[in-house]
């Protein structure tokens, strides 16, 4: 058997959509892929990478190889019996992620490897914060370091840039502040903390070097988080700070600041894959006219089984495609699919009105299981058969209930999503803006005695602008 490849590549930091092209390509090819400890195992799912015939191994998750030793002794095995192996690591694998010292290894056991280099949470964490790293006249040089010395205790060699991206410093803040003071930075520097970038429940916040630690301290910043110090910690000004509480932030984002406060999270349904079996033996059998995906989730869900089983977007092949929404439509071309249909009303009456007449006819709705019976009520009283899929789930998120950022406007893409606030909140929750997506949104706030403003992302652009950031104390005790 030929020899096999290693591919180091780095993952970027927090959302999985982060990878490059070549990154995802190499995953796409590989045989064995060995994933870093911290990057979640849903990512490569998340990314529709297929998993049949690939071995994944997670370091230190579900009894994954748990050493540096281990892992590297795993790579050369596999390379040796000829596989290509893609080794995922968080951020670029070549800023502080070892990613030298393993292919050295490799190499000297004489297998061949490559690097891709990946978005390194240094650039990613201050980007996703609306910073800017260098700035025309101002900022002319920015410097990345550790805060960790080798064998413990804190960095004494800090480097000296018009700003500073310090990794693996909040743990050690009030040393790392400390020293900086040492070095000469003034007490009054800009000085920001960034965590949990481009993930849930990220905080970020704004200070001075004198107060960061006292400051990200009270507002709960912990790791993995990064220190930004000087003139790049600079906040930007007018941008309201906004938390979005649905599964998808992606297309929110240029409405401000956003946080991602997920309420939901989604749960597969058990028997989803005989669900997508029974589905697919009936589309090839020519029983469906059109297909309907109500959700973005439902999109996904459905075609991890049919890739799991060997299928793939042919599966949907002279059959109308029907998406709810933008978003569900983005899904389905991410799958090769491009939607017959999107309904500029939302909700059922539009979902109706694209189906058209389905007297006799099979309609293969694809639908949460928490999905009101509503629509396919309607579309059976309309006389079509429907066969419901119903593949996944959403709940409360556990992890609702963090202590709430200071926050301008709260937004809402669900009336799931709105209860599931209210139950982790309570009203206190309620204090600031409150943004919604949709009417069957808006009815929830009503329900619970709240106001709302019907925000589009891609229309209403003033919704950016009528807000001024709030600057006074959490938004959890106002
Ligand atoms: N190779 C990685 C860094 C690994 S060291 C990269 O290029 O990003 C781990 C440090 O990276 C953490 O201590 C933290 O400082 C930073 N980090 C990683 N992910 C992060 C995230 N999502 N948000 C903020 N900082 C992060």
């Amino acid at each position: 058997m030929g020899k096999g490849i290693v591919t180091i590549i780095g993952a970027g930091p927090g959302s999985p959509d982060l990878i490059t092209l070549r990154g995802l390509r190499a995953l796409h090819e590989a045989d064995v892929i060995v994933m870093d400890r911290l990057l979640p195992a849903e990512m490569l799912e998340e990314l529709g990478v297929p998993l049949v015939g690939k071995t994944v191994l997670h370091r230190g998750a579900d009894g994954g190889p748990t050493s540096q030793n281990a892992v590297n002794l795993w790579m050369l095995w596999a390379a040796s019996k000829g596989r290509r192996v893609a080794r995922l690591k968080g951020g670029d694998p070549f800023v502080f992620g070892r990613g030298e010292e393993e292919m050295r290894f490799l190499e000297q056991h004489g297998v061949p490897c490559e690097a891709v280099p990946g978005i390194s949470s240094a650039i990613a964490a201050p980007a996703g914060a609306g910073l800017s790293l260098t700035q025309r006249g101002r900022g002319r040089s920015f410097a990345v370091c550790t805060a960790r010395r080798q064998g413990g205790g804190v960095n004494d060699a800090l480097p000296r840039a018009d700003s500073l991206v310090v990794l693996m410093g909040v743990e050690t803040l009030e040393e790392v502040v400390a020293r900086l003071q040492g070095d000469g930075w003034p007490s009054g520097t800009p000085a920001a903390v960034i965590g949990r970038a481009w993930q849930p429940w990220e905080r970020r916040i704004y200070s001075t070097l004198e107060r960061i630690s006292a400051d990200a301290r009270e507002a709960h910043a912990g790791p993995p988080a990064v220190l930004v110090v000087g003139v790049a910690a600079n906040r930007r000004t007018g941008r309201p700070v906004i938390l979005f509480t649905g599964l998808d932030p992606t297309a929110f984002r240029s409405l401000g600041d956003l946080l991602h406060w997920p309420a939901l999270r989604v749960i597969p349904e058990a028997g989803a894959a005989g669900q997508v079996r029974a589905a697919a033996a009936g589309l090839r059998g020519g029983i469906f006219a059109c297909a309907v995906f109500t959700s973005k989730s439902g999109v996904t869900e459905f075609f991890r089984h049919v890739h799991d089983q060997g299928g793939d977007a042919r599966v949907l092949a002279g059959v109308r495609a029907i998406a709810a929404g933008g978003g569900t439509a983005q899904r389905l071309a991410e799958h090769g699919i491009r939607a017959d249909a999107v309904p500029a009303e939302g909700g059922c009456p539009g979902i109706l009105a694209e189906v058209g007449a389905v007297d006799g006819k099979g309609v293969l709705l694809v639908q949460g299981t928490h999905a009101p019976a509503g629509l396919e009520d309607a579309l059976t009283e309309r006389g079509a058969r429907v066969v419901r899929v119903a593949l996944h789930f959403v709940e409360p998120h556990p992890e609702m209930g963090r202590p709430l950022p200071e926050h301008d406007a709260v937004f809402f893409v669900s009336p799931s999503g709105v209860r599931a606030f209210h139950g982790a909140y309570g009203d206190a929750g309620f204090g600031r803006d409150i943004w919604c997506i949709g009417r069957a949104t808006l009815a929830e706030l009503h329900r619970l005695g709240f106001d709302g403003k019907v925000v589009d992302p891609h229309g209403e652009l003033d919704a950016t602008t009528t807000l001024a950031p709030h600057r006074g104390a959490a938004a959890a005790r106002a």
